[in-house]
Order: C-alpha cells, then sequence, then structure tokens
C-alpha cells in the first residue's frame, strides 16, 4: 500500500465490514451511519458507482412488475418513496416525471391490464389508462400505430451516479469509512461465524460483514463458504442522444414487459437527455461491457416501435451494463450457512429504486444475527449543498463569481461547468480521484464533445488538486493511466486510496 499525505491508517478492526461501493452497499453505509458503529467499506474500483450502479436506465420505478410479496415489489415501492424523501438533502437529482407502458394491439392492453392490478396490489398509487389519443397528445413523437397505455404518475428519473455518491458522502460525514482501490479477496471463517476480511492492504476484523458485490456476490458468499446462489451476469447496451434531442420524450415509455426484462425502453435522464435501451444479453465475463454492432442495431429496432423518428445523428455516447441475474427474486438477509454474513446479492432492477429500502432490511437483518444497534446522536442527515453554476440565476452567478473567481472559469463548455465546481467535486469528502469521477459528479464531460475539449482541463486540475503529476492522472479504471504504463510511475505519490477524510 502506498502512503499517502494525511491518509488515516488502513482500519484493523470494525463492527461491520461492507463489501462494494455501488447504491446499494453506499446505501447500506449511511444507513448503518444512524447508530453508534465503526463501519468500513470497501470498493475494489476507484470510486463508488462504477459497477452496475454506474450503467442503468436511471429510473425510480413506480412498482408494478414485480409480483405481489417479493423482495422486490415491496422494496420497491418503499424505495421510490425514500428517494422522494431524502434526494434534495442528499444532493441527488430526481425528477418526477411519470412512466408509460406503450400498448401496441389488443394482446398489449390486456398485458396493461395484469400491470395495474399488480402494481395496485403492490401499493402503488395514482395508476390510470390513458386512450391511444391521450398517449398521443402527451407524447407527440410516438408511433400512431398505438393502442393505449399505462400512466404511473409516480415514474421519476434520478441521477444513478449522484445517487450512489450522495449516500457514500453523507455516510462519510456521519463516520463511515470508505476504502476504494481494496479488493476483498477472502473471509475468515471462524466456527461458522465470519471473523475477519483479507485485503491486499491488510486484515480487517469484523463479526459481520455485508454482502454487496453486485454481479461478484456470488463469488463473495463463496468466500465465506456460502455457496448458496450463482449470479450470472445479463448484459444491457444503451445509446445515449445530445441535450439537442431532449424534447423527443417527456416521459419514460416503456415497451409492454417481456418475461426477461422491461423491455427497450426510450426516456429522458434527469439531465436532460434521452437515451434508448437497454436490451438483454447474457454473458460469461463479470467485466464484459462491450457494446456490439448487433446489440445496438437490437435497441435502434426496439425503440423505433415505440418512437419512429430516433435522432441517431445527435448519439453521442453508448455503453453498456450487467444485470446480476440470480433468479426471480433479490437475495437478502442472513447467509443460510455463515453466521455474521448478509447478503444485499442479485440486485437486478429495481435495485436502484429499492437501494434505501434494502438498506434497512439489510440494517434490520443485522440486528437480528445480534448486532447491536444504539443511535448515533451525531448523526447529520443531509449532505452541504454545491452550487450549480449552469443553474443559477444571473444575480446568483454574479455573487458566486464575486466570491470565488472560478466560478467565472467556464472548463467544460458543452455543460458549462466551472472549475469552482471541479474543485469542489475533487476536494469533497467522496471526492473524485479520476477523470470519469469528476464527468459522474459534475457533468464535465457529459456533452457533445464528451470531454474532447475540457479533458485535458479536467487532468490538470485533477493534478493541481490532488498534487500528483499530470501523468498519473487516470480516466477511470485502475489502469487507465493517460500518457505513460504503470510501471513508469513508480516512486511517485499517487492519489490517496482512501476516499474517507475522517
Ligand atoms: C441494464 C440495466 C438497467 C437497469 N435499470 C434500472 C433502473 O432503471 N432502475 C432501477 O431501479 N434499477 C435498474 N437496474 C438495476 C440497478 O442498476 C442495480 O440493481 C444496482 O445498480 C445494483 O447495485 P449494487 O450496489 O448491488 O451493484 P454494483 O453497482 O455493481 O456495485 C457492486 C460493487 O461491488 C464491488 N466489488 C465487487 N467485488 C468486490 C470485492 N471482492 N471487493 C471489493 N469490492 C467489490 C464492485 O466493484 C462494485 O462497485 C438496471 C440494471 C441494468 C444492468
Amino acid at each position: 500500500m502506498m502512503a499517502h499525505k494525511g491518509m488515516a491508517s488502513f482500519p484493523t478492526r470494525a463492527d461491520v465490514v461492507i463489501i462494494g461501493g455501488g447504491v446499494v452497499g453506499c446505501a447500506i453505509a449511511r444507513e448503518l451511519a444512524r447508530y453508534s458503529l465503526s463501519v468500513v467499506l470497501l470498493e475494489r474500483a476507484p470510486d463508488v458507482a462504477m459497477g452496475t450502479s454506474k450503467a442503468n436506465s436511471g429510473i425510480l420505478h413506480a412498482g408494478f412488475d414485480a409480483d405481489p410479496g417479493t423482495w422486490k415489489a415491496r422494496l420497491n415501492v418503499r424505495g421510490a418513496q425514500l428517494y422522494a424523501d431524502v434526494s434534495e438533502g442528499l444532493g441527488i437529482p430526481r425528477r418526477e416525471i411519470g412512466s408509460l407502458v406503450v400498448a401496441r394491439n389488443e394482446a398489449d392492453l390486456a398485458t396493461l391490464d395484469g400491470l395495474k392490478r399488480r402494481g395496485v396490489e403492490n401499493g402503488v398509487t395514482g395508476l390510470e389508462f390513458w386512450s391511444r389519443d391521450q398517449l398521443l397528445s402527451h407524447e407527440p413523437n410516438v408511433s400512431p400505430d398505438v393502442a393505449g397505455a399505462l400512466w404511473a404518475p409516480s415514474g421519476a428519473v434520478v441521477c444513478p451516479f449522484l445517487a450512489t455518491i450522495g449516500f457514500a458522502e453523507n455516510a462519510i460525514r456521519n463516520g463511515v469509512r470508505i476504502v476504494t482501490e481494496c479488493a476483498v479477496t477472502g473471509i475468515d471463517v471462524t466456527d461458522g461465524r465470519v471473523a475477519a476480511v483479507v485485503t491486499p492492504l491488510g486484515r480487517i476484523q469484523a463479526r459481520y460483514v455485508v454482502n454487496a458485490a453486485g454481479v461478484f456476490s456470488g463469488d463473495v458468499a463463496r468466500m465465506a463458504g456460502d455457496d448458496s446462489f450463482t449470479i450470472t451476469p445479463r448484459r444491457g447496451e444503451y445509446i445515449l442522444f445530445d441535450r439537442s434531442a431532449g424534447s423527443l420524450v417527456n416521459t419514460v415509455l416503456f415497451p409492454t414487459p417481456d418475461k426477461v426484462s422491461k423491455g427497450i425502453l426510450v426516456a429522458p435522464t434527469v439531465h436532460g437527455n434521452v437515451f434508448i435501451g437497454p436490451n438483454a444479453s447474457e454473458v460469461d465475463d463479470k467485466a464484459d461491457h462491450e457494446t456490439t454492432g448487433v446489440g445496438l442495431a437490437q435497441i435502434v429496432a426496439g425503440a423505433r416501435k415505440i418512437v419512429p423518428a430516433l435522432p441517431l445523428p445527435t448519439a453521442i455516447t453508448e455503453f453498456a451494463g450487467l444485470r446480476a441475474a440470480a433468479g426471480k427474486d433479490f437475495i437478502i438477509g442472513a447467509s443460510p450457512v455463515t453466521r455474521g454474513l448478509v447478503h444485499a446479492a442479485g440486485i437486478q432492477s429495481p435495485g436502484l429504486t429499492s437501494a434505501p429500502a434494502i438498506a434497512e432490511v439489510i440494517v434490520e437483518s443485522l440486528r437480528e444475527e445480534g448486532l447491536v444497534l444504539s443511535p448515533n446522536p451525531a448523526f447529520v442527515p443531509d449532505n452541504p449543498r454545491r452550487p450549480v453554476f449552469h443553474e443559477a440565476a444571473p444575480t446568483e452567478m454574479a455573487d458566486l463569481i464575486a466570491a470565488n473567481p472560478l466560478y467565472g472559469r467556464v472548463i467544460c463548455r458543452c455543460e458549462t461547468i466551472t472549475e469552482a465546481e471541479i474543485v469542489a467535486a475533487i476536494r469533497a469528502p467522496c471526492g473524485a480521484r479520476t477523470i470519469d469521477g469528476v464527468k459522474r459528479r459534475v457533468r464535465a464531460g457529459s456533452g457533445r464533445c464528451q470531454g474532447g475539449f475540457c479533458g485535458p482541463r479536467v487532468t490538470a486540475i485533477l493534478a493541481r488538486e490532488l498534487g500528483i503529476p499530470v501523468t498519473a492522472v487516470r480516466k477511470d479504471a485502475p489502469d487507465s493511466w493517460l500518457f505513460l504504463p504503470r510501471a513508469a510511475l513508480d516512486g511517485i505519490d499517487l492519489p490517496t486510496r482512501e476516499t474517507s477524510h475522517a
């Protein structure tokens, strides 16, 4: 492990170790921070939100898809309510724009009937059937060849990166330690109970371990002798359009679902882009985030069934995410084999929506496993608000620049992101350490040029703020060096692995 200025020593003991810094692990970390406990979250990537939590549809589902009584059904509805309560305080962008499931024929209309009944049973409110005319007046770009739709006013869109980062930052503010670039390689079990987790940076003694390792959660379970489930990665590909395509649709448009997935949708992002996708293909490799010609053609064909005139020339990027498929429902609760091990595994869609509700159930499971929970009297529920320059009124912009001239330096021209916002994103408790880490936090590089203009400037700011040479700045992944191979960086003090400033 490299030594870094101001870095706290690697923890050797904790009440609870959480494995995985996706939205689920980070939501659990924040929920545990309500109690007087020592909690450590270990993430093998250089940042949180680098697994499935960074590559999904970003939808807070209303909750009519899952079979009543399942974890998915219960936690979707509860999770969506919790986001409504906490998003503003945690700095999570969220817009309640509703969703529509579009029926193209009589058989689809019968499916909508079933969805509505299921939704009512799951506790979803406000569900309504819309006629073809109602649908077309709300969504003029939808194919005229439709039969009607199911309207869910509680459907919303959210920024999945800032959801994860918002939970993580709040957890850190309340005493949780998050250590990135720290892969768990083993779990010590003594007398049938977890005793410690093993990492290349050291061993942490812990009587409770939460497995929130996404597509790797089956492997983590097996480290503790539990082979009760297996995860199969199922890839979904996407195309993202520039914000100039933002008026294409006003709400999330689903086709009627098939047996495997919710189908290929056309939807706005919370930031005003539009995307199409995802498809669903099983892959062998849990790191296979490739997009393919075949897959992209599939999603274009699928999306055109809902919106025929897609603005394909405004496509700015493609990406893919992996569903952690493990059966019909989430795997949540105490391991059937190893005491002290609690799973939040197989968290497919609606996992983003359900994350804060999963966190509540996991904390309850830990209590049932014997963890003593006494309230943390210093718990602070919110994160401080950071100004978003391009959203400010002109007079506020002038005030911001007067208070900090770095607000007057626009670094990302496509999205109008200033140097002050980038610096704040790096200096925050769960601060950015990579170019894409900056992008996920403040959107520098998210626009039409995809970082072609601002990439070198962001690199220079990262180097200055982290106190490292520009040659040591990475794009995103552990080995994504921009200028030199890793070997050439030996002896250079690289950015801290611990995102906590504790
Ligand atoms: C195509 C697609 C579309 C989706 N759309 C939606 C949607 O619109 N709405 C919705 O609610 N849900 C959606 N989902 C589901 C949602 O994205 C996931 O349920 C959620 O992101 C899962 O979060 P997680 O924290 O469990 O996993 P992840 O985000 O994958 O996090 C797991 C983390 O564990 C880390 N890790 C793994 N092994 C180790 C180890 N040994 N040591 C340390 N760290 C480790 C990984 O690096 C990773 O960061 C979608 C999923 C996909 C794939």
